[in-house]
């Protein structure tokens, strides 16, 4: 089996390589899930995206992925430095919900929004409460390795010393010395030997809800270890791909690599690959600026900075219009050109399905063709694979208004370009939908030939009916010379 060569930037090596998988054709895949205490927004969408579109190349170009997401539902605390509350359980204290229920309704609410963005469910999607033995299991190999030490039942990771034998700070590009200097006077450190260590279990307080026991305390575990831990279980100790938000290199994932390191002597991850993060308005999105649309306010149009409801296809070609390793500014006119331009993108594709073929072509179909197969297969090119599109959308318009021609082989490519990469790997069609709209022509076409035929015997009751239920679903049925046509009106 041959299967077509594509590049991946690797932030561990800081360059591009070529992507060989460890066991061709199978591939896994780790990319840190939400930790949900909180309805998505445009940053979960993101991230979600870039790795679905991944996943949807690999999986186009023959390799067997198994794509494992988590739920963070435990052990993510308000701050790095290891203390205040963890973040699900201060959610459950405002909205006086017990924590797992928090973690359900902001579960659904992730799910909800990532299948209106056509997004394909991961393979596995294991939550950090349900592997506390694997993670005191790895948390005691790391202290039997003497990478971690225990103060007051907490334990915590020794990253002076897993430096003098490693190198803390490899993926990141941080120094450790610098790190120390910084970390020096931070508050709630006492009991760690170093500032810049991090916990592997922490001892609970009374008022805790969400703990478990351990040989050390009852406790629950740290925020890092949870990737570790369940990468490794589904995965194995060196696989291929770990994905994330840039937001999460430091400290969360140099932390991944310090803790596979110490507990197994193994560097986990062949190639690391971050998405950037999303700014508004050129500024960083967060509560207190007032500028934070989660994926329900976008949908719905209801937020101060949005003139209108935006589908959540729309959003997703707004994502994949900007190259997943540069920031993207998002803007309600940035919305509103993306708008605009899915729409002629998927008018093309309309367009595409009804052209006549002729004898010759005029425009080189399969160049272009293997051109959006070179740009995605570039670190995952989407602006240059669109804007090939656009190309593939123009040449459809010229053909369709007779000022080019194109044969049925040509027609044929042309037609795969639009299903290959706008829908399967784009994922600009919703995968549920496509199944649905195949059926939508041939029975409004059965609609209408009923209704002409009553016409034509003078049953108007109905003929009348007919056009009355339409209209009520805002169809507009139009009698041209050549047929009726029919438009849907939202
Ligand atoms: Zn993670």
């Amino acid at each position: 089996m041959s299967i077509p060569e594509i590049t991946i930037y690797n932030t561990l090596s800081r360059k591009k390589e070529i992507f060989e998988p460890l066991n061709t054709p199978n591939v896994g895949m780790y990319v840190c899930g939400p930790t949900v205490y909180g309805d998505p927004h445009l940053g979960h969408a993101r991230a979600a995206i870039v790795f679905d579109v991944l996943f949807r190349l690999l999986t186009y170009l023959g390799y067997k992925v198994r794509y494992v997401r988590n739920i963070t539902d435990v052990g993510h605390l308000e701050n790095d430095a290891d203390e205040g509350e963890d973040k699900i359980a201060k959610k459950a204290r405002l909205e006086q919900l017990e924590p797992m229920e928090i973690v359900q309704k902001y579960t659904d609410s992730y799910h909800h929004s990532m299948d209106l963005l056509n997004i394909r469910h991961p393979s596995i999607e294991p939550r950090a409460s349900g592997h506390i033995i694997e993670q005191i299991k790895m948390i005691q190999d790391i202290m039997d390795n003497g990478f971690a030490y225990e103060v007051n039942g907490s334990v915590y990771f020794d990253v002076v010393k897993y430096n003098s034998s490693n190198n803390y700070g490899k993926l990141s590009g941080r120094v450790l010395d610098e790190l120390m200097e910084n970390t020096r006077d931070l508050a709630g450190q006492e009991e760690k030997n170093n500032g810049v260590d991090f916990a592997l279990w922490k001892k609970a307080q009374p008022e805790h809800i969400m703990k478990w026991p351990s040989p050390w305390s009852t406790g629950f575990p740290g925020w890092h270890l949870e990737c570790s831990t369940m990468s490794s279980k589904y995965l194995g100790d060196y696989f291929d791909i770990h994905g994330g938000g840039m937001d999460l290199l430091f400290p969360h994932h140099e932390c991944e690599i310090a803790q596979s390191q110490a507990a197994n002597g193994k560097d986990p991850v062949k190639y690391w690959i971050h998405n950037n993060m999303i700014t508004i308005d050129g500024q960083k999105m967060s509560k207190s600026l007032g500028n934070f649309i989660t994926l329900d306010e976008l949908f719905a149009g209801n937020h101060k900075l949005l003139s209108q409801a935006f589908n959540p296809n729309t959003i997703r070609f707004f994502i994949l219009q900007a190259h997943y390793r540069g920031t993207l500014d998002f803007s309600d006119t940035a919305l509103l050109g993306a708008e605009k331009g899915l729409s002629k993108l998927l008018n093309g594709i309309e367009q595409a399905k009804k052209i006549v073929a002729t004898d010759s072509t005029t425009s080189d179909i399969s160049k272009l063709k293997a051109e959006c197969m070179k740009a995605i297969s570039d670190d995952f090119n989407t602006p240059v694979l669109i804007s090939h599109l656009f190309e593939a959308v123009r040449i459809t318009n010229s053909v369709y208004a007779g000022e080019e021609t194109i044969s049925q082989g040509d027609l044929k490519t042309l037609n795969s370009i639009f299903e290959d990469f706008a829908t399967e790997i784009l994922g600009l069609i919703d995968d549920q939908n496509k199944q649905g709209n195949n059926l939508i022509d041939p029975l409004m076409n059965l609609i209408i030939d009923i209704r002409q035929e009553s016409r034509a015997n003078k049953d108007f009751a109905t003929s009348d009916k007919i056009r009355d239920v339409l209209s009520e679903l805002n169809i507009t049925t139009k009698d041209e010379d050549g047929g009726t046509t029919w438009t849907y009106d939202g």
